[in-house]
């Protein structure tokens, strides 16, 4: 068996700046409702990048075509040379399928690190806004930030358990408001526009990281300019889109409706 990724990966990876490596499934668990958890190994502290990073996977999709898949690194053990990402399951796309059937030894192409939203160092405070997607890149950010700071948490989930929690410094004053999607639409941001409606943004200069649906981010963003944050002062990526496929590159379709 060949133990190097597709050239497909190699010449990806050299186009973006990235590396590709074969990596092996080392563990997979069920998180919540929603979440699975998969341990990947190999390459791993070059795969992984900083906080903020993702990776992106080849995978195939029903009809037996390679697409990819970004998913977020959520921590990282150089020790193990292990990696780990937390993949939503409650829909049906090559990336829920294949981590509900990966097996540990299972091989998988995997290009990293890629994305380009770093955690703000100079933030007096870190905003954390999306759905359960963004938890992985979320909880890795604010691992990261130096104390004293706060971080503060609105994630719309839709099921009580994928409110997953995560150890931080002592010094991160940490704020968690998990909010139940209540059958919504996917599309439907009113419950992150009333869970940040209900939340005082802290004084001093902060950063607001936003990490969903396309259309929710979109709306997000307008709500957090008409709050006073300048547009510096807020990162946002549309993770996925409500009733498509990312595409095979593993981003959603960004037109206008
Ligand atoms: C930079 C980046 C980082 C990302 N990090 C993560 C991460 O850490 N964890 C993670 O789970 N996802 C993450 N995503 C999103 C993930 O790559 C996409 O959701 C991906 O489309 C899922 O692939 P799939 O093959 O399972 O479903 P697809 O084939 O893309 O979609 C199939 C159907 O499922 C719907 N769908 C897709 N994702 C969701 C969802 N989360 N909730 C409800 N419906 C959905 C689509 O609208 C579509 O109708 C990230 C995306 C990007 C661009």
């Amino acid at each position: 068996m060949t133990r190097e990724p597709d050239d497909s990966s190699k010449q990806l990876a050299q186009r973006v700046g990235a590396t590709a490596s074969l990596c092996e499934v080392a563990s997979t668990e069920q998180l919540s409702t929603s979440i699975y958890q998969v341990a990947l190994r190999g390459n791993a502290a070059t795969l992984a990048g900083t906080p903020g990073n993702d990776v992106m996977i080849r995978l195939e999709d029903a009809k037996g075509r390679h697409v990819r898949r970004r998913y977020s690194v959520r921590d990282l053990d150089v020790a193990a040379d292990e990696f780990t990402l937390w993949i939503t399951i409650d829909h049906e796309g090559p990336g829920s399928v294949w981590v509900k059937k990966a097996q540990p030894g299972d091989l998988v192409d995997v290009i990293g690190p890629r994305g380009k939203i770093p955690l703000d160092p100079s933030a007096d405070w870190h905003l954390f806004v999306g759905d359960a997607s963004g938890l992985a890149a979320f909880y890795r950010m604010a691992q990261s930030i130096e104390v004293p700071s706060r971080a503060i948490f609105i994630v719309e989930i839709d099921a009580d358990d994928d409110a997953l929690s995560a150890p931080f410094d002592e010094g991160l004053d940490v704020t968690g408001i998990f909010i139940d999607r209540q059958q919504r639409s996917t599309s439907d941001p009113l419950g992150l526009l009333r869970g940040l409606a209900a939340f005082a943004l802290p004084p001093g200069a902060g950063h607001a990281y936003l990490f969903g649906e396309f259309h929710v981010m979109r709306v997000l963003q307008s709500s957090l300019l008409d709050r006073g944050l300048e547009p510096e002062q807020i990162s946002h990526k549309a993770f996925w889109r409500s009733g498509q496929s990312n595409a095979e590159h593993g981003e959603p379709d960004k037109l206008e409706d």
